[in-house]
């Protein structure tokens, strides 16, 4: 069923009409027979236009594959949904609204609004803490890139990200592994314990830099601190260019594609880059049905991503 396709063509060959689309995605969604979205019953007709109707009396209603799923409400084609969703996980620095719209034919404002709920599908999981060597450090989303210390500016984003906006990202990631993000609202330990201790395993080592913000964290952890305004960097096996180098490539996906990533939605951003850091040895194909799973029971409405006055951005 999940044929492996490593092209934007090749995948379009694969999934050369809407149809074709439609019986994947049932496929994906409802792998042991179609369920009625409605009561949960199993007895359903299949129709001839490729929706299904429920048997149950008390229900009998009709649905598509699509409902209930980021898909719904939309009409805008499975095949264009799907290449959509392979622009926006294979690529790297994930891909604009502008770019995508030019790219599948749609107004940028339907990219906008698709690229949302694409983001809105991934599916976060934390039910493992983190172990090994784990190294932890806090950065700026927006802001001018000059104006922050020398130890926290990103190389290659000088001058960019003038945003008013200023967020704070929490990272923490395993040495060789999976790498977490979260929006904080200040870089204090008041906010960053609880996150450490959801998320991080009690043998772990953990290594930050010197921040007064991570001074509590060798009462509870084996930690290493790395002296940044001392010119260290490296110290044995205490360093942070890890999660450093994650934020980097973070911080250029931003201001390289979405130039600006608004507070409200930058959950979604970190999710999604998160997700894409953490699938990087899956095969494109992979990681599109993986989306595909996902994107059930994860319905994002306009009405939800649209501010006060009715604006995108
Ligand atoms: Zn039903």
């Amino acid at each position: 069923m999940f044929q492996e396709f490593n092209s934007l063509f090749d995948m379009m060959q694969v999934f050369s009409d809407e149809k074709k689309c439609v019986d994947h995605f049932r496929a994906v969604r409802w792998s042991n027979g179609v369920v009625c979205p409605h009561c949960g019953s199993v007895e359903v007709y299949n129709l001839k236009d490729g929706t299904h109707k429920c048997k149950e009396k008390e229900c009998a209603k009709k649905f598509s594959v699509r409902f209930g799923t980021i898909f719904d409400d939309s009409k805008i084609a499975l095949q264009k949904w799907f290449m959509a969703i392979y622009l926006a996980t294979s690529h790297k620095k994930g891909i604009s609204s502008c770019q995508l719209a030019k790219d599948i034919k749609v107004t940028q404002k339907t990219a906008w609004f698709m690229l949302h709920r694409i983001r809105a599908a991934i599916l976060v999981d934390r039910s493992e803490p983190l172990t090994g060597t784990v190294e932890i450090d806090e950065t700026y989303v927006g802001g001018k890139e000059k104006n922050k210390h020398a130890s926290k500016r990103i190389k290659g984003t000088q001058g960019a990200g003038s945003a008013k906006s200023k967020a704070v990202v929490l990272g923490m990631i395993k040495r060789g592994g999976e790498l977490r993000l979260d929006v904080i609202e200040s870089a204090n330990s008041k906010e960053i314990a609880p996150l450490v201790r959801e998320n991080v395993c009690k043998t772990a080592t953990v290594n930050t830099d010197e921040g007064n913000q991570y001074n509590w964290m060798h009462r509870e952890y084996e930690h290493a601190q790395v002296k940044h305004a001392m010119g260290e960097y490296v110290n044995g096996d205490a360093y942070t260019n890890t999660i450093e180098g994650a934020f980097g490539h973070f911080k250029r996906s931003i201001v390289g594609v979405y130039h600006k990533a608004s507070d409200k939605h930058i959950d979604r951003y970190l999710n999604m880059f998160a997700w894409r850091w953490n699938s990087r040895d899956m095969g494109e194909g992979e990681r599109v049905n993986s989306l595909l799973k996902s994107a059930q029971g994860r319905k994002l409405t306009y009405k939800a991503l649209i501010n006060k006055r009715g604006a995108y951005e």
